[in-house]
């Protein structure tokens, strides 16, 4: 890869980032054979995430909607890149059914970029939630959504008609690092009006979010500049965790970020006044999402 160094020169992975293999303990092979029974995907094995034993021991799973191949191929993701199968029509009834098997409370939803459709998948989302309200009607649902190129105002609609409890949509990067890692599609201030637009779309009580990923290349001070325009757009909640290159065609880790300089990442949050700053190596988007919500709801601020 264009830059990247010798294997023996690259950053070896510091202690804090080890994570547990999946056991018997826990629910782990029950969400599995759920997951997969219902022919499902997750970001939790999309992605690689390393925090899947934890999340699917504890019962929990983040559903990808709308298949399995992006139509973006942004330089940190693992997730399958090219031209998608059409749409399932009946994903979001099995996905409603598996959440109730799961006994979710609080359901994380999210997806690939369907640019090739042309509401992006706004609709096929309003149907998810609509069958999780139908099938899990006291559980909270949190949408984690692309940035519906071109008919951001129509696909908002679309999905806040549905009232999801959590709006989420990640700026992934700094301003410096958006284009070279997002490529041409998106951008980073097309993110933050995403997010300014779902606040005053929606015309009840919902937690608007999103994430970060560092060591990508970024300086803490551009974590902390991501934060201040993140809370500008009337972001309540904000994930940082640490960047995992998934594949050698990837882009390379810059940097180890230290669980100090996490804690330094939360402590600037919270004066900039989110609701709830999920801060640390292993964080992600997704992670402890219930907990996420219930912090920031929990606070008034
Ligand atoms: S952090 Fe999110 S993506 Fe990762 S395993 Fe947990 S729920 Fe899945």
């Amino acid at each position: 890869m264009e830059g990247s160094l010798p294997v023996a020169e690259r950053p070896r992975r510091p202690e804090w980032m080890k994570v547990r293999a999946p056991s018997r303990d826990g629910r782990y092979f029950e969400v599995r054979e759920l997951i997969h029974g219902a022919a499902l995907h997750t970001i939790c094995e999309e992605a690689r995430c390393p925090n899947i034993a934890e999340c699917w021991g504890r019962g929990t799973a983040t559903f990808q909607i709308l298949g399995d191949t992006c139509t973006r191929a942004c330089r940190y993701c693992y997730v399958n890149s090219g031209k998608p199968e059409p749409l399932d029509p009946l994903e979001p009834l099995r996905l409603a059914q598996t959440a109730a098997q799961m006994q979710l409370e609080h359901v994380v939803v999210t997806s690939v970029d369907r640019d090739d459709l042309a509401d992006r998948g706004a609709a096929h989302y309003a149907a998810t939630i609509r069958a999780l309200r139908a099938r899990v009607p006291d559980a909270t649902i949190e949408v984690l959504t692309p940035d519906f190129l071109g008919v951001e105002e129509v696909a908002l609609q679309t999905v806040l008609a549905e009232r999801p409890n959590v709006f989420n949509h990640n700026i992934e990067t700094v301003r410096r690092l958006h284009p070279r890692m997002r490529g041409a599609k998106a951008s980073y201030d097309g993110a933050l009006a995403l997010l300014r637009r779902a606040r005053e779309i929606a015309d009840y009580d919902v937690l608007t979010k999103s994430g970060i990923i560092v060591g990508l290349g970024e300086t803490n001070e551009e974590v902390v500049d991501t934060m201040r325009d993140l809370r500008n757009a009337g972001v309540d909640v904000v994930t940082i965790g640490q960047y995992l290159q998934p594949s050698a065609k990837h882009a390379q880790i810059d940097r180890w970020v230290h669980p100090d300089e996490f804690r330094w990442f939360r402590e600037q949050g919270e004066a900039l006044g989110f609701g709830s700053v999920f801060s640390g190596p292993l964080v992600r988007s997704s992670y402890r999402a219930d907990e996420q919500r219930a912090a920031a709801t929990a606070r008034s601020y």
